[in-house]
C-alpha cells in the first residue's frame, strides 16, 4: 500500500487531513501520529483507501481517482469567456471608496471610440468566443448606452449566446435602459450598501440622488423581478453588517456578499486602515455568518453569503475554479479579460486601478496589438500556489488561491513570505471557519452546508465519514 502526499492541520484540536486532490478527513492526534510513523492497521487502510489517501499500485482504481481529482482541480477554463469591459471611465458619481479612480461626467478623452468597438467585436471572433458573459464596468457604463445597444444587436444577429452585464449605480434609468433590460439576456449590478442613511453617506451624497437610487432600484424590483439584478454592498463600518444582511431580505435579494472596502484606488487613501484589518474584519464577519445561519435555520427568509458558498464549493465541488479570487494556478487572460475605456488589457480590475493610480503598469496588451505574451508568462510564472514554500506545506492549498495584484498592492512586492500577506491570514482563518463548521456535525451548521452548496436546505450531512478514530 502507498500513501498519496498529505498536510494537516489543528482546528480546536481535531487534526485535519487533506491531499492534492482536495481529499479530507479529520482524525485525532494519537492517529495523525500512527500515519505519521506509517504505522497503519487494517482497518486505517481501509478507510484510507475509501478516503483517496492511499492506492495499491499504480494506475489501480485509486491511483486514477486521485490523478482524475487532481486535474480537475488544477485545470483551467481554456477558452476565454468572460469580458469585462469599460466602454467609459466617466462618472455620475464619487463615492467615497471608488476603487477606479473615475472621471467626471464631463471629462474628454475617457470613453471607447467607434473604433474601440470594431476591434473589441473582432477580438471575439478571432477568439471564435460565441457564448460568455461580458460585464460592463465604469465609470458609469450607461452613459455609452450607445455602445451596450450595439453589442447586443450584434450578439442577436450573429446568434449568439452572451448574457451582458451591466454594472450601474441606478441613478438614471432612461426609457433606453428600461428597453434594454427586457432582453433576458441583460442583467444589472449594483451598489447596496445598506438601509438609506449609508448608501448616501458613502456613494449619493445628497437626499435627492439617494432618492432616485431607491426609486430606481424599486422599480428594477417590481417590474423585472430579483432574478435581474445582483447587488453588493462594501463595508467601511463593520458594526453595519447585521442590519445590512437585514436589509438586503427585506429587498427580496436571496443572495449577499460580504467583503470589507478593497485597498485599491481612492480607497487606499481614504480608508487606510483597510491595508490590514484582517482581525477586525473576519471577527465581524464569522458573527455576521453565525447569525445568518441561525435565523436561516429559524425562518423560511432565508439569504446566502457569497463568500462562504464559494470555500464550500471548492472544497466539495471538485472542478470549481471559475472564481478567480480562490483558485491555483491562476493564470492571467485564460477565460477572462478586463478592457478598459483606453483598449488595454488588463489581469483583473483591481490591476486596472493598480495601474491607473500609477503603482505598477499591469497591462497586458491592447486591442490592437493583442496579448503581451512576454508579460503575461512573467505573471503567470507566480500565480501559482503550488510552487510557493508557504502553501505546499499549508493544508488548504488545494482549495485556496493566490492574489499576487493583492500583494503588490499591499506591499508592493509579490514575494512576502504568503502567510505575512493580508490573503493568506485572512483565507486561513476563513477556511479554519468553513472546517470547524463542517466536523461539528452541528444541525444549523448542516443546514446551513447544504443551502449553500445546494440551495436545498437540509439537515443530511453531504459526505459520508469524516472522523477517524478506532471507535469507528
Ligand atoms: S495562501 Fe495561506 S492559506 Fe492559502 S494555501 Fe497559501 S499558506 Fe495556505
Amino acid at each position: 500500500m502507498n500513501l498519496f502526499p498529505y498536510q494537516f492541520h489543528n482546528i480546536n484540536n481535531k487534526k485535519l487531513i487533506t491531499n492534492d486532490a482536495g481529499e479530507f478527513f479529520f482524525t485525532n492526534e494519537k492517529h495523525l501520529d500512527k500515519l505519521i510513523k506509517r504505522e497503519i492497521d487494517g482497518k486505517f487502510t481501509k478507510f484510507l483507501l475509501n478516503k483517496g489517501f492511499m492506492y495499491e499500485k499504480e494506475n489501480d482504481l485509486y491511483w486514477n481517482n486521485f490523478k482524475y481529482k487532481l486535474v480537475k482541480r488544477k485545470k483551467l477554463p481554456d477558452q476565454l469567456s468572460y469580458f469585462m469591459i469599460i466602454p467609459t471611465l466617466r462618472c455620475n458619481l464619487n463615492c467615497s471608496y471608488c476603487q477606479v479612480s473615475r472621471v467626471d461626467e464631463k471629462a474628454k478623452n475617457y470613453d471607447w471610440s467607434a473604433e474601440d468597438l470594431k476591434l473589441f467585436l473582432n477580438f471575439l471572433e478571432t477568439n471564435n468566443t460565441t457564448r460568455g458573459k461580458i460585464e460592463f464596468q465604469g465609470g458609469e457604463p450607461t452613459l455609452r448606452l450607445d455602445i451596450i445597444n450595439k453589442i447586443q444587436h450584434w450578439i442577436k444577429n450573429n446568434n449568439l449566446n452572451f448574457d451582458l452585464i451591466i454594472c450601474t449605480n441606478l441613478q438614471n434609468l432612461s426609457n433606453d435602459f428600461k428597453k434594454l433590460l427586457e432582453n433576458e439576456n441583460v442583467f444589472i449590478s449594483t451598489s447596496i450598501d445598506g438601509k438609506k442613511s449609508i448608501h448616501q453617506k458613502q456613494r449619493t451624497k445628497d437626499k435627492g440622488t439617494t432618492d432616485e437610487f431607491y426609486k430606481n432600484l424599486d422599480f428594477v424590483l417590481k417590474n423585472y423581478g430579483n432574478d435581474k439584478i445582483s447587488a453588493l454592498p462594501t463595508f467601511t463600518d463593520f458594526s453595519k453588517i447585521d442590519e445590512t444582511v437585514e436589509y438586503y431580505k427585506e429587498l427580496g435579494l436571496k443572495s449577499i456578499f460580504l467583503r470589507p472596502v478593497n485597498f485599491q484606488g481612492f480607497a487606499r487613501k481614504k480608508y487606510p486602515s483597510s491595508l490590514n484589518q484582517v482581525d477586525l474584519w473576519t471577527d465581524a464577519y464569522f458573527k455576521s455568518l453565525d447569525k445568518i445561519f441561525l435565523n436561516n435555520h429559524k425562518s423560511k427568509d432565508r439569504i446566502l453569503e457569497f463568500g462562504f458558498e464559494n470555500i464550500l464549493k471548492r472544497i466539495f465541488n471538485v472542478g470549481y475554479n471559475g472564481y478567480v479570487d480562490l483558485r491555483s494556478p491562476n493564470f492571467y487572460a485564460k477565460d477572462n479579460v478586463i478592457i478598459d475605456y483606453d483598449g488595454k488589457f488588463y489581469p483583473s480590475d483591481e490591476a486596472r486601478m493598480l495601474t491607473r493610480i500609477k503603482l505598477m503598469d499591469f497591462s497586458i496588451g491592447n486591442l490592437r496589438d493583442g496579448f503581451d505574451n512576454d508579460k503575461l508568462s512573467k505573471f503567470n510564472w507566480n500565480s501559482m500556489n503550488e510552487t510557493n514554500p508557504d502553501c505546499i506545506n499549508c493544508a488548504y492549498q488545494p482549495y485556496c488561491g493566490i492574489d499576487i495584484v493583492d500583494d503588490i498592492s499591499r506591499y508592493s512586492r509579490a514575494d512576502l513570505p504568503k502567510y505575512l500577506t493580508s490573503f493568506c491570514q485572512t483565507h486561513m482563518k476563513k477556511f479554519n471557519y468553513v472546517f470547524d463548521k463542517i466536523i461539528s456535525m452541528d444541525p444549523v451548521n448542516l443546514f446551513n452546508i447544504n443551502g449553500h452548496l445546494t440551495k436545498n436546505f437540509n439537515y443530511q450531512p453531504p459526505f459520508g465519514q469524516i472522523y477517524y478514530d478506532t471507535t469507528h
